[in-house]
This record gives structure tokens, sequence and C-alpha cells, in this order.
């Protein structure tokens, strides 16, 4: 039977990912509020604005469900905001950004430079044969804060760091850029061989 999929829809770009999974064969239900959750098999948190995000997800009444299915092994894919969302620490957040703390990363927001704030690059993702095109968009950085995080992919800075824009940690991925925003459906089709 198709999985179903709950797409976080408060803000941001959800649209794109329920396409994304509806291509794949996925049923997506997409979450506003707390009745959404019922019966999820995974869950995607997009791109958007992380503390705009966080904000509605706490006047809704969706955080301490979702939160709660997270921690009960719910599995989740978070891209740019959404890998802000899932994170363990947000280094540069505000104080009231709330995160699930689900995947053992520390985040810097807008980790390459305003200059740059936004760009396309092909990365190397392990476990696929081609390039992917990344799409950055004022996208944070990962820090590994836990041996058990596996980095899928990452972008190699000017100044010769290497920054992970695609971590894994048991059934939880998350992406510094958009791959929603794409057509390419790997990465999607990745995350719905791995539930
Ligand atoms: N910088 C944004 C934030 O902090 C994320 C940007 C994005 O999702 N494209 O939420």
């Amino acid at each position: 039977m198709a999985p179903t999929i709950g797409v976080l829809a408060l803000q941001g770009a959800f649209r794109e990912h329920t396409a994304a999974l509806e291509k794949l064969g996925a049923t997506v239900c997409q979450v506003r509020l707390p009745e959404d959750l019922l019966g999820l098999d995974a869950i995607v948190i997009p791109g958007g604005e992380s503390t705009t995000i966080s904000m509605l997800l706490e006047s809704s009444g969706t955080f301490e469900p979702l939160a709660e299915l997270l921690t009960n092994g719910l599995p989740a894919l978070g891209t740019c905001a959404g890998m802000i969302l899932l994170a363990k620490e947000v280094l540069d957040g505000r104080p009231d950004q709330k995160c699930f703390a689900k995947i053992g990363i520390a985040v810097r927001r807008n980790a390459f430079g305003r200059q740059i704030a936004s760009f396309e690059t092909n990365l190397d993702i392990k476990n696929l044969a081609e390039p992917f095109p990344g799409v950055f968009i004022r996208a944070p950085g990962a820090l590994i804060l836990e041996p058990s995080v596996e980095v899928l992919s990452s972008v190699k800075l000017d100044s010769g760091e290497e920054v992970p824009v695609f971590c894994r940690q048991g059934n939880v991925l998350a992406t510094s850029f958009h791959p929603e925003l794409t057509d390419d459906l790997r990465l999607h089709k990745f995350f719905l061989e791995h539930l």
C-alpha cells in the first residue's frame, strides 16, 4: 500500500514537496492542525522561514503532538528551514525559536554568507550515482554533534572548510538545500525507500 506522508503545510515550499511525493505514488496529507497527524507513516518539514514555522507550530497546537510522534520514531525529512527545525541546536536562532532536536546536528542559519545567500551547485550524494542539483536559498549549514550522524553530502567553501549539507541519523534526514524545487525526484525516492 502507498505510504501516507504528512507534509507540514504551515508556511514555505509544502506544495512542491506534496507534488514530488505524489509523483512517486505516496498519499500526502498536508498538516496544519494536530488532527492532521493521525495515521502518518512519515513527516516532511519544508523549507521556508524556520522562525515563522516554529511560531505557527506553537499557535496551531501542533508542536507538542508532532514532537511526541518524532520521539516515538516517526521518520522525517527536513529541508532547509526543516533542517533547522529537526536539529538539536540552532546556533544563531531567535530566543523563542523552538526545534524538535531529532537529529544530532547543530545548525548555523544562513551559513553560506550574505553574498552567496542563494546558489546552485551539483552535489555528490552518497548512494546516488549521478550528481544532484543542489538549490540553496539562505541555507543553513550543519555541524555534526553525534557520531551516529552520517554525512551524505557536503559543500566545500573557498576557505577549504567542508560544510555538511545532507545528514542522516536513523530515519531522520535533513538537507540544507531544496530538492523539492527541482524536477529531480531521487532524494524523495531515497526517503520513501528508507521509511
Ligand atoms: N534561513 C531560513 C531560516 O532560517 C531558511 C531558508 C530556507 O528554508 N530557504 O529559516
